[in-house]
């Protein structure tokens, strides 16, 4: 069962409580590269992240945010390392987020500054704790590197936050090795209810990043934690989002978007089937619709998953047989089987809408 946290919202976004598990990418392009960020930003709501983050690195970027947010619908997450100067500013030009941990930020007056402004505007703050933001004192009294000192230094960053009356507040304590990063998530999870933003920091390229991100932020929200995700990816972060999509759909997290359940292919596969599952997956990705489809390789178990799917496809000897609930509807050649299995689900989907 989940866990239940308190609700933050971001942007119009709700974390925690009851609300669906949300999306998170970042950007990549600079962010006063205006042009670029909102192109990015509007594919990624395209593709169907919930917020979308920026790195503030300079006042040029802090000052871009409220032309950027006159371009785009999803929330707004500014990212600052260590210039206080830059959170007042991103907040000033309308963030719907401040990531940065205070105990960046040096002396108590200007994290005091930030929490008002904050307070002022009802922002709320990530504290994101990574491997490598972690103080040496913590280092040394718990030993290196490791799940109880993310967890301690999350501790330290929100009791910083909570001594000047500020509770809202989301925490990761990502680390780059899945083992920690779910220990660290279970124990930080123990100590509070603020909602937790999941990730396995720097996970890699496609493939590492995939299997990382499913066994870490998989493991801790089938056990009930993590209220947001992000999946970190080296490459595009429409990859993140496809990606965060999956692994909260597997988890029967989120509805929308179509399931594909596709063999392996063997000796007994007759037709190109690789091709055709690439290409139903790419004609499909930007429906809004909630729906199984089997697409297998031979008639031996297409007729018994269809079953199981709202949808399914067996292909034999350069045909196709389309089922709905287990019922033969169409029968095509291979080549039509793309487009045919398209028709009835943007059919399906518009008589659901
Ligand atoms: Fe082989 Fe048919 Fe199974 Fe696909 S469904 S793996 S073609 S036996």
């Amino acid at each position: 069962m989940r866990k239940k946290t308190r609700q933050i919202f971001v942007g119009d976004v709700g974390i925690g409580a009851n609300s669906p598990i949300s999306i998170q990418s970042m950007t990549t392009f600079k962010t006063s590269d205006i042009e670029n960020v909102v192109k990015q930003i509007n594919d990624l709501e395209k593709a169907g992240c919930d917020i979308s983050r920026s790195a503030i690195n300079d006042m040029d970027d802090a000052k871009a945010i409220s032309k950027i947010k006159e371009m785009t619908n999803l929330p707004f997450v500014a990212d600052i390392q260590f210039d206080y100067k830059l959170a007042l500013a991103a907040v000033e030009n309308g963030c719907d987020c401040l990531r940065y941990n205070p105990g960046n930020i040096g002396s108590s007056d200007k994290v005091k500054k930030i929490v008002e402004a904050c307070k002022d505007k009802n922002i709320p703050i990530r504290i994101g704790v990574n491997s490598g933001s972690i103080s040496k004192e913590i280092i040394d009294k718990f030993h290196g590197v490791n799940a109880d000192s993310l967890v301690a230094s999350a501790m330290e960053e929100i009791k910083i936050l909570e001594d000047m009356d500020f509770y809202d507040i989301k925490i990761s304590v990502k680390s780059s090795d899945v083992n920690t990063m779910i220990d660290a998530y279970r124990k930080l999870s123990a100590l509070c209810d603020y909602p937790l933003h999941l990730g396995v920091t720097e996970a890699g390229p496609l493939y590492q990043a995939l299997v990382k991100s499913s066994i870490g932020i998989g493991s801790l929200l089938k056990d009930g934690v993590g209220d947001t995700i992000r999946v970190s990816i080296t490459g595009d972060p429409i990859e993140e989002v496809k990606a965060a999509k999956a692994i909260l759909k597997a988890l029967n997290l989120r509805s929308d978007g179509l399931d594909i359940v596709s063999c392996p292919t063997c000796s007994r596969t007759s037709v190109d089937l690789e091709k055709i599952v690439e290409e139903v997956e790419k004609k499909t990705e930007d429906l809004k619709i909630n729906a199984k489809v089997a697409i297998m390789g031979c008639p031996v178990n297409g007729p018994g998953e269809s079953k199981e799917a709202d949808y399914g496809i067996s292909a034999a000897n350069g045909m196709g047989f389309l089922f709905k609930d287990g019922k033969t509807i169409k029968k095509v050649k291979e080549e039509e089987i793309v487009d045919t299995l398209v028709d009835v689900l943007k059919e399906s989907n518009l008589n659901e809408n």
